[in-house]
């Protein structure tokens, strides 16, 4: 944590940027650690310092490392912590960096209003670059949410049978996180029938039936971190075509697994999945990019799209997710969580796909 604050210190130094705000909840508890919400964390370029009222006080002494500075907030004025001007003006801060993707406008006018001569300028994206590439503590992390999230969706498998509905699975798996100490990472997808051509089907009170196809999309958020992982399956018998995108879907997969590793393009893994899928017949059934970054948001960097330009590092921790939908008649998508590692990558989940219940 230090080493991140560090390398973002080095970075205003070099950009002769004063102080650093820092607003997204994601980055602030990357830089600190502080899990909380009501916080505003300012960086300089030999300071941090998280401010906090009374309700986090505790906390913040107990998560974040000693070397950042707590500041308590007595009041808040316009939505900022009415002591933010001094602060900003005590750390002598004319150039101030901050997150424009995650403040208003009103909330920019408010601070250039409040703070005097503060210049306010853009360091979006900062920490987001440092997040790309995953440390092994965040792995650990990662690796913990995914089991998590496995036996959650195993356990809703076990569930699926004609006369069940949806929301009742969906409910099955919020109710075993909960019982695991965790949560759901995203509202989870819950999509049978002709609704499992909607690749993002909410949970409805549909009762499943024979022969459904049923896609479950799910994840676990374990200490700040997301899994991600989609089964489909088939209730009853399996026709042939049903039987042969699911085999497609497993190729796709292979395929991309095979471009994954340091130094090759992003996209690579989308155009290698894609290629697969087109050659049985079903190209204009893949609707949507391959996958994309898991961390300490859902979706992040970097994304595995045809229209990527990023270059895939070892660390970085990516979903795997082709998917075909034939509307009117069913869907089906397959989605792994993989670390790319020094020679390549590793499958993090182990959860067995297998079509049939
Ligand atoms: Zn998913
Ligand atoms: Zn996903």
């Amino acid at each position: 944590m230090i080493e991140r604050i560090k390398t973002i210190q080095e970075r205003l130094s070099k950009e002769n940027i004063d102080g650093f705000l820092v607003t997204c909840a994601e980055n602030k508890r990357y830089l600190t650690n502080f899990s909380g919400s009501a916080s505003w964390v300012v960086i300089t370029q030999d300071r941090c310092l998280i401010m906090v009222d009374g309700r986090y006080t505790q906390q913040a002494a107990d998560e974040c490392p000693a070397e950042v500075e707590k500041v308590h907030i007595s009041d808040f004025l316009d939505g900022f912590p009415k002591e933010l001007p001094s602060v900003l003006h005590q750390l002598k801060i004319k150039r101030l960096g901050v997150e424009a993707h995650k403040m208003t406008l009103l909330e920019a006018r408010r601070i250039e209003e409040n703070s005097g001569a503060v210049i306010l300028v853009s360091t979006t994206g900062w920490l987001e670059a440092l997040r790309i590439k995953k440390a092994e503590s965040e792995v650990t992390l990662l690796r913990k949410a995914i089991t998590l999230a496995e036996k959650a969706c195993a356990e809703a498998i076990e569930h699926i049978k004609p006369g069940v509905d949806e929301a009742t699975i969906a409910y099955q798996i919020v109710d075993h996180l909960g019982r695991h100490g965790c949560k759901e990472a995203f509202d989870s997808i819950v999509a049978s029938g002709e609704r499992s051509a909607m690749p993002h089907g909410k949970p409805t009170t549909r009762k499943i039936q024979k022969g459904d196809v049923v896609i479950i999309d799910m994840g676990a958020l374990f200490q700040g971190y997301h899994s991600d992982v989609t089964r489909t399956v088939c209730v009853g018998e399996v026709s042939e075509e049903k039987k042969k995108v699911f085999e497609v879907l497993q190729k796709a997969q292979e395929a991309a697994y095979k471009t994954i590793r340091p130094g090759s393009a992003a996209k690579e893994a989308d155009l290698a999945a894609r290629k697969v899928i087109a050659e049985a017949g079903y190209g204009d059934y893949f609707s949507h990019g391959l996958g994309h970054g898991i961390g300490l948001e859902i979706h992040e960097a970097p994304t595995l799209r045809r229209t990527s330009d990023q270059v895939l590092e070892a660390g970085m921790v990516v979903t795997v997710e082709p998917g075909v939908y034939i509307p009117g008649k069913f869907g089906m998508r397959l989605e792994d969580d993989v670390l790319v590692t020094e020679t390549g990558c590793e499958v993090l989940t182990t959860l067995p796909q297998k079509l049939k219940v």
